[in-house]
C-alpha cells in the first residue's frame, strides 16, 4: 500500500474544490438556516503566524461542519490593509507601501490557499483600494452629516519618532509600542467619532450577545459608567468655575484638596500665571506621556501645586488646586474634589504632601461634620447634598462614562483620505457624494515628519471648493484603520457592488455575524467601534440591526518554549515552515489538539510529529477498511457503538461546547478501537467512514482522498452524520473536580463508575496532580453524578 504522501494529496483537492466553486457562496438560499462565520481581517504586515493559523483553522473548522450540517454558511476574507502596521512594513522593507501591501497579500493568499481554509476567494477585499475606502468615505459623509462626527482640539499621546498620534493601548511605560520612544504630549485639532452619544446602550445591550462574561466585563469596564453628581467649585482669580465629577457627594464636607488631570484645559491658563509655571509645565509634558493604567496604579503619588485655590460650593472652604497625574482626563471632568479621609488615592497623595485629612463618614455610616447634613446615613446624605446643590445651581446628580469620542483622524499617509475641504469663505465643507472617492494619491516621500505627508502634495490639497468654486484646500489626515474594521464585515455581503456599500436584503440577511473569531486584544476599541458604527447606520437607516456580533469566540496565544511567538525574541514557526515539513491537514489537526483554543498553548515538535503519525494511521486503516472491509449493513455491536457514541460527542464539541481538541481525541478513540477490532469486524467500514466523516472539518484533504477510497464522492457536500440514540447505551456525564473547592478540570465519565473509581480518575489527572503539588490529599468528597472535591490537609 502506498504510503500517504500529503503534499500531493493536498495539492490534488485543492484543485478539486476550486474547479467545484466548494466554497463560494452565491445569492443565499434563504431555506436554510444561516451561518455568517466571520475571523477578524489580518493585517498584511509580513507573512501568517501562528496565532492566525489557530483562527483561520478554528473558523474553518466552524463553517465545513456547519455546512455538512446543512446550514448556508458565509466564510468570507479580507484585509486589513490600511494604517500603520501595513505603513511601517513599507518602511521597514523599503518600497511604496501599496507595493509592500499588495505582494505581502499575494504571499498570504498563497498560503491561505495552501492551509486549505474554505474561504469564498470571490469575496476578497482589501481596506486600501478605493472600490473599498470609497464607502469609508460615504459612511463618514452621513455620520457627518447626522452631527456623529466633528472636529476638535484636544491633546493627544504623540511619538516623536514615528511623527504619529498613538492610543493609550499604544503607549507602554511611556514608550511608543511600535519604536519605543518616548511619547510626548500634544495639542492637536482632529476628528472625532460621537461614540458617547450610545455610551448607554453599548453597556445596555452587551447583556443580550453570546459572548464570555469576562469579554463583556471588559467592555463595561472600558465603557466605565458611574452614577454620581457633577458639581461646581469657583475659582476666585479666574472669576470662573470648575466642575468636578464625583460619586461621593456625601463626602463634600471632607473635601481638603482639589486636582486637576495634567491635560485639564484650566493647566495652562493657570500656569501662564503661576510663579510654578515652569514646573507645571515640565510636569504637564511627562505626566501627558504615561499610560492612564500606569498614572492611575503607581504606589508612589506626584504632583505640583498651581498657587491657586478653589472654593467648596457647601462651606465656602478654599482648598488649594493641585496638578496630578493620578487624576485622568479620560474620567468625569478631569477634575476632581480629594477627600483623602474616603478616598485611598486621595489619602495617598494627601500623606505625600502633607495635607489635611478630615472624616466626615463615622463607622456607622453616617454623615459627621457635615453642618445640616450631619447624622443622615451616607445614601441620603448624597441626596440631600445633591439637592442642596441644585436649588442654588452648583450642582447636579449626574452619570459618567469612562467611554470618551473616538479620535480617528491621523497623521499619516497610508490610509483612506478624510472627504472633508476646508473653504476661506465657506469654512468646512463636506466633499459631495458623486465626488467620491476623493482618491489617495501615489506620493514619493510618504513617511511621517510631523504634518500629514499629504500636505505637501499640491496637486492632491488644491480643489475647487465644492460649496462656492473658490480656492480651497482638502483635509491632509488619513483615517484610522479601525474605521475600514468597523463595517468590513458588511461589505462581505455585497463586496462587488459599485453603486451602494452594500445592498440592503444581504446585509440584513447575513448579519449580525454568527460566529467572530479573534483575540481578546480587540475587546475593546475594535469591537467598541464596529458596535458603535452598527448603533449608528440602524438610526441612519442604513442597516436593519444593532449589534454586529452574535456570537465571539477568542483565541488563546501560540508559545514556543514558555513564551508567545515574536520576532523580536526569534522563537517564531511560520506556516509555510510547517507546510514544507508536515502538510495542511496535520498542520491544522494539532494547531485544535495541543489544547482548548480559548487558552495559551505550547507548540513543540513532537507534538505535530505525532499528529502526522495519526494522519498516516488513519490513513493506513482506512485504506485496509476500504479494500478489505465488508460491505454489508454493520451489524450492533462494540465497534458500532463507539462509532455511534464518536459522533454524538464530536457534534457536540463543535457544537455547543466549541471544544476543538477532545474532538480530536474522541476521533483518536475510535480509530484505537477500529484498530483493536480489525478490518474484519462486521462494523469496521463503517467506523472507518465515520472517522474519515468526523475528522473532515479538521484534515479536509486527507478526509476527502479516504471518502473517495471508500467509493463515495464530495465529502465536503456529505451530510453530517447523526448518531442512532439506540445505540448510545452507555450513559455519561460531566465530572467536574475541584481541588479544595475551587473547580480545576471537568471531563466525561461513564454514569456507571462506582465511587472510588471516579476518585481514582479525579486523582489521575493531570491537572489536579498540578495542584495538589505533593501535598497530603486529607479527604475526597463525591457528590454523585456530580463533582468530586480533593481536599488537601
Ligand atoms: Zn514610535
Ligand atoms: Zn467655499
Amino acid at each position: 500500500m502506498d504510503s500517504y504522501d500529503a503534499h500531493e494529496v493536498e495539492r490534488k483537492w485543492q484543485r478539486v474544490w476550486d474547479d467545484a466553486g466548494a466554497a463560494h457562496v452565491g445569492e443565499p438560499d434563504r431555506s436554510k438556516q444561516k451561518s455568517y462565520v466571520v475571523e477578524m481581517w489580518p493585517y498584511p504586515s509580513g507573512t501568517l503566524h501562528m496565532g492566525h493559523v489557530l483562527v483561520y483553522t478554528v473558523g474553518d473548522v466552524l463553517t465545513r461542519f456547519r455546512r455538512r450540517q446543512g446550514m448556508e454558511v458565509l466564510h468570507p476574507i479580507g484585509f486589513d490593509s490600511f494604517g500603520l502596521p501595513a505603513e511601517n512594513a513599507a518602511i521597514r522593507e523599503g518600497g511604496h507601501p501599496r507595493e509592500i501591501t499588495e505582494r505581502n497579500i499575494r504571499t498570504i493568499v498563497e498560503s491561505m490557499r495552501r492551509m486549505g481554509w474554505a474561504f469564498d476567494w470571490s469575496r476578497l477585499i482589501s481596506a486600501h483600494e478605493p472600490t473599498y475606502y470609497v464607502w469609508d468615505q460615504w459612511l463618514f459623509l452621513k455620520l457627518y452629516e447626522a452631527g456623529l462626527a466633528y472636529r476638535k482640539a484636544a491633546p493627544v499621546k504623540w511619538c516623536p519618532k514615528d511623527q504619529a498620534v498613538l492610543a493609550n493601548e499604544q503607549v507602554h511605560d511611556g514608550r511608543c509600542e511600535y519604536c519605543g520612544t518616548e511619547v510626548v504630549a500634544k495639542n492637536l485639532e482632529q476628528w472625532f467619532f460621537r461614540t458617547t452619544a450610545y455610551a448607554q446602550e453599548l453597556l445596555d445591550e452587551l447583556d443580550g450577545l453570546n459572548w464570555a462574561e469576562r469579554i463583556k466585563a471588559m467592555q463595561r469596564n472600558w465603557i466605565g459608567r458611574s452614577d454620581g453628581a457633577e458639581i461646581q467649585f469657583r475659582v476666585e482669580e479666574l472669576e470662573r468655575d470648575v466642575a468636578v465629577f464625583t460619586t461621593r457627594p456625601d463626602t463634600l464636607y471632607g473635601a481638603t484638596f482639589f486636582v486637576l488631570a495634567p491635560e485639564h484645559l484650566l493647566v495652562e491658563e493657570l500656569a501662564a500665571r503661576s510663579p510654578n509655571a515652569e514646573e507645571l509645565r515640565a510636569y504637564v509634558q511627562r505626566a501627558g506621556a504615561k499610560r492612564g493604567e500606569e498614572r492611575m496604579a503607581a504606589e508612589e503619588k506626584t504632583g505640583v501645586f498651581t498657587g491657586f485655590f478653589a472654593t467648596n460650593p457647601v462651606n465656602e472652604a478654599r482648598i488649594p488646586i493641585w496638578v496630578a497625574d493620578y487624576v485622568l482626563m479620560d474620567y468625569g471632568t478631569g477634575a476632581i474634589m480629594a477627600v483623602p479621609a474616603h478616598d485611598e488615592r486621595d489619602r495617598q497623595f494627601a500623606e505625600t504632601f502633607d495635607l489635611p485629612i478630615v472624616t466626615v463618614i463615622d463607622e456607622d455610616g453616617k454623615l459627621v461634620d457635615s453642618a445640616q447634613f450631619t447624622g443622615m446615613p451616607a445614601d441620603d446624605g448624597k441626596r440631600a447634598i445633591v439637592a442642596w446643590l441644585g436649588e442654588r445651581g452648583r450642582g447636579e446628580a449626574t452619570i459618567s462614562y469612562r467611554l470618551r469620542d473616538w479620535g480617528f483622524s491621523r497623521q499619516r499617509y497610508w490610509g483612506c483620505p478624510i472627504p472633508i475641504v476646508y473653504c476661506d469663505a465657506c469654512g468646512t465643507v463636506p466633499v459631495p457624494e458623486e465626488q467620491l472617492p476623493v482618491l489617495l494619491p501615489d506620493i514619493e516621500d510618504y513617511r511621517p515628519r510631523g504634518v500629514a505627508p499629504l500636505a505637501s502634495d499640491e496637486e492632491f490639497m488644491n480643489v475647487a471648493c465644492p460649496s462656492c468654486g473658490g480656492p480651497a484646500r482638502r483635509e491632509a489626515e488619513t483615517m484610522d484603520t479601525f474605521v475600514d474594521s468597523s463595517w468590513y464585515f458588511l461589505r462581505y455581503t455585497d463586496p462587488h457592488n459599485p453603486d451602494a456599500p452594500w445592498r440592503r436584503d444581504l446585509v440584513d440577511y447575513w448579519n449580525p455575524v454568527d460566529q467572530y473569531i479573534g483575540g481578546v486584544d480587540h475587546t475593546t476599541m475594535h469591537m467598541i467601534y464596529a458596535r458603535f458604527f452598527m448603533k449608528a447606520l440602524n438610526d441612519l437607516g442604513l442597516i436593519g440591526f444593532r449589534e454586529p456580533f452574535a456570537a465571539f469566540f477568542t483565541n488563546g496565544w501560540v508559545n514556543l518554549g514558555g513564551t508567545k511567538m515574536s520576532k523580536s525574541k526569534g522563537n517564531v514557526i511560520g506556516p509555510e515552515q510547517l507546510l514544507e515539513e508536515y502538510g495542511a491537514d496535520a498542520t491544522r489537526l494539532y494547531i485544535l489538539f495541543i489544547g482548548p483554543a480559548t487558552e495559551d498553548m505550547e507548540w513543540t515538535d513532537e507534538g505535530v510529529e505525532g499528529m502526522v503519525r495519526f494522519t498516516k494511521r488513519l490513513y493506513r486503516l482506512v485504506s485496509e477498511a476500504a479494500e478489505r472491509a465488508s460491505r454489508d449493513e454493520p451489524p450492533v455491536n462494540e465497534l458500532s457503538r463507539k462509532a455511534h457514541e464518536t459522533i454524538a460527542r464530536v457534534t457536540d464539541d463543535l457544537g455547543r461546547r466549541q471544544s476543538f481538541h477532545t474532538a480530536i481525541s474522541a476521533v483518536i478513540e475510535l480509530l484505537n478501537e477500529l484498530s483493536r477490532a480489525g478490518v474484519d469486524d462486521p462494523a469496521a467500514r463503517f467506523a472507518a467512514e465515520t472517522a474519515v466523516s468526523l475528522i473532515q472539518p479538521y484534515a479536509p484533504h486527507l478526509a476527502e482522498e479516504l471518502w473517495t477510497a471508500l467509493g463515495h464522492e464530495r465529502l465536503w457536500e456529505a451530510p453530517w452524520p447523526v448518531a442512532d440514540a439506540s445505540q448510545l447505551q452507555r450513559d455519561t456525564f460531566e465530572l467536574v473536580v475541584q481541588v479544595n473547592g475551587k473547580v480545576r478540570v471537568r471531563f466525561e465519565v461513564e454514569a456507571t463508575l462506582p465511587e472510588e473509581e471516579l476518585v481514582a480518575r479525579a486523582l489521575a489527572s493531570p491537572k489536579v496532580q498540578h495542584h495538589i503539588d505533593g501535598a497530603q490529599v486529607r479527604k475526597t468528597i463525591v457528590v454523585p453524578r456530580r463533582l468530586v472535591n480533593v481536599v488537601l490537609g
